[in-house]
């Protein structure tokens, strides 16, 4: 076990963006985190790497059998980039437009592993091939600007990659790319992933995404988790409305009465504000089961992650479980 989260809580003066996650993250594993933007699975992420100094962080995130929380600043530093790295949607804001990336690459490299400029340099050109870029001699003198969109996601899935990390942290890593370079991109994290065992929290919003890469998914609403399942499960039987309402708004292919075209169907109403979020389960205001038969218990308390289904099959996996009143401990009632 590379990460194991427990009862993670992140708040900030003007609200808590995460309320409690749980999560375990093995080796060689992939675990999607899907939600709207506020649902707090980026700042969950940024949580891990502790790059929150603003926010008063609590429960527990065990790295490698080492607690982060409360971890002294220089001892997160340091694994940040060795062991710990993280690419984000926006190459361009991390790589330095005044350096060519083999220098850039070469410059992680040098400072995590106290390498000879001559080894990092030859490391940077040989990440440089690792991750599919043509004539990686060549391309290392040139500039980010000189690099497409796709291909500047490369050099920095090579840089994050150059220190050999347990663990990658992927954050919309493909939203601001065509969908041919992002199936591109998908592809080699999940060839990364396994070839090298690296264990990768990929974060998104595109349950697409989710479907190419990861193992196991954890969605989450409002700072909490709805649902957390094998992806196979989520896919095939959603237990969550708002699992449900995301599903049914990914755009498809063929409609369900087989005519082409299937419509995309946003769920109404917008996620709970961090200020002044909905009483009892946050999800309440948008969810259609609650609309069609009101439970108390909805408005009253906030549900807990229940197991309500079989772990698929997996055998790291956490089994299915739900956050929500009116689906059944034992299974779904649909
Ligand atoms: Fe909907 Fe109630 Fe379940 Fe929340 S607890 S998702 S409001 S049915």
């Amino acid at each position: 076990m590379i990460l194991r989260v427990r009862d993670l809580r992140v708040g900030f003066p003007a609200g808590t963006a995460v309320n409690g996650i749980d999560f375990d993250l093995d080796r060689g594993r992939t675990l999607g985190v899907v939600g709207e933007s506020g649902s707090g699975k980026s700042v969950s992420s940024l949580a891990i790497m502790g790059l929150h100094r603003e926010a008063a962080v609590s429960g527990s995130i065990v790295f490698d059998g080492e607690e982060l929380v409360g971890a002294p600043a220089s001892r997160l530093r340091e694994l940040r980039g060795r062991r710990m790295a993280m690419i984000f949607q926006d190459p361009l804001s991390s790589l330095h437009p005044f350096y060519t990336v083999g220098e850039q690459i070469a410059e992680a490299y040098r400072l995590h592993l106290r390498a000879s400029r001559r080894v990092a340099r030859e490391r940077a050109v040989e990440m440089l091939a690792e991750v599919g870029i043509p004539e990686p001699r060549r391309r290392a003198g040139e500039y980010p600007h000189h690099f497409s969109g796709g291909m500047r996601q490369r050099v920095m899935i090579a840089m994050a990659l150059s220190c050999e990390p347990d663990l990658l942290i992927a954050d919309e890593p493909t939203t601001a790319l065509d969908v041919t370079v992002q199936a591109q991109i998908l592809e080699l994290i999940r060839k990364i992933q396994q070839d090298r065992g690296v264990a990768v929290l990929m974060i998104t919003h595109d349950l697409g995404v989710v479907a190419r890469v990861a193992d196991e998914v954890l969605v989450m609403y409002g700072g909490r988790t709805a649902e957390h399942a094998p992806v196979r499960e989520i896919f095939k039987a959603p237990r969550h409305p708002y699992t449900q309402g995301l599903l049914a708004s990914v755009p498809r292919l063929t409609a369900e009465d087989g005519t082409e075209g299937g419509r995309l169907r946003a769920i109404p109403g917008n996620p709970p504000s961090l200020l002044a979020p909905p009483p009892g389960c946050r999800f309440h205001p948008r969810c259609a089961r609650y609309a069609a038969t009101p439970d108390d218990a909805c408005v009253t308390e906030a549900p807990q992650p229940r197991l309500t289904g079989p772990g698929g099959g997996d055998p790291v996996g956490a089994g299915h479980r739900t956050a929500c009143h009116l689906v059944e401990t034992s299974g779904d009632p649909r």
